[in-house]
């Protein structure tokens, strides 16, 4: 079956816990998880190079100018953007990569590559998305009320993902991914060479052959 590299694209409300399940997806499986750049303070406990790549207005800008980002947004106030490089090199290697960006992005993401597979992470409903706002303790009330617009925003494209996926339980929400991207690698589209070859294989039987 494929062994080429699947491009999987992760959005989601702010607070449907992307992040954390992100961490728990790459700690049991082999995926390539693509650092962003953003203009955006880091939070604390975050890393430059590690959450993000922590950058400033006029460096964000330069990148985009010299085509270096594969796609970037403007989210409540700050640039996101994907680097290319990390990207390109970890296909052609036959690697899963995952980006997880907003819906902006991920539509640009699915133009320049058309075989990306996008999933959308919910909460399972609206009032659970407030509240893990508000627990996180990261944003204040007027940035939470933002993301909360935003949301309602972003709800509008859900319809537009291959899949939604609801995070509830956070194992098996991380073992309904895997199972995704994996089930994804049998799709027959993805399967030319392997159609081909096995077509080219029967038919070269030939009548006597046993
Ligand atoms: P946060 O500030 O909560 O880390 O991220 C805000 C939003 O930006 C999230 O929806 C996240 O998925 C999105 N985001 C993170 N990196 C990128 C990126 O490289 N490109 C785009 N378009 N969105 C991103």
């Amino acid at each position: 079956m494929s062994k080429q590299g699947i491009l999987t694209v992760v959005s989601g409300f702010s607070g449907a816990g992307k992040g954390t399940l992100m961490k728990a997806l790459l700690k049991k499986y082999d995926y390539g998880l693509s650092i962003s750049a953003t203009t955006r303070a880091p939070r604390a406990g975050e890393e430059d190079g590690r959450e993000y790549f922590f950058l400033t207005r006029e460096r964000f800008e330069s990148m985009i100018e010299q085509g270096e980002l594969i796609e970037w947004a403007e989210y409540v106030g700050n640039y996101y953007g994907t680097p290319k490089k990390y990207v390109e090199e970890q296909l052609a290697a036959g690697k899963d990569v995952i980006l997880e960006i907003e819906v902006q992005g991920a539509f640009h993401v699915r133009k320049q590559f058309p075989e990306a597979l996008l999933l959308f992470i919910t909460p399972p409903n609206a009032n659970e998305l407030k509240s893990r706002l508000i627990n996180r303790g990261t944003e204040s009330m007027d940035k939470i009320e933002s993301r909360l617009h935003r949301a309602s925003e972003e709800a509008v494209f859900m319809k537009e993902y291959d899949f939604i996926v609801v995070n509830d339980d956070l194992d098996e929400c991380v073992e309904r991914l895997n199972e995704i991207i994996e089930n994804e690698h049998s799709r027959t589209l993805r399967n030319d060479s392997f159609i081909e070859k096995m077509s080219k294989e029967l038919m070269a039987f030939k009548k006597g052959d046993l």
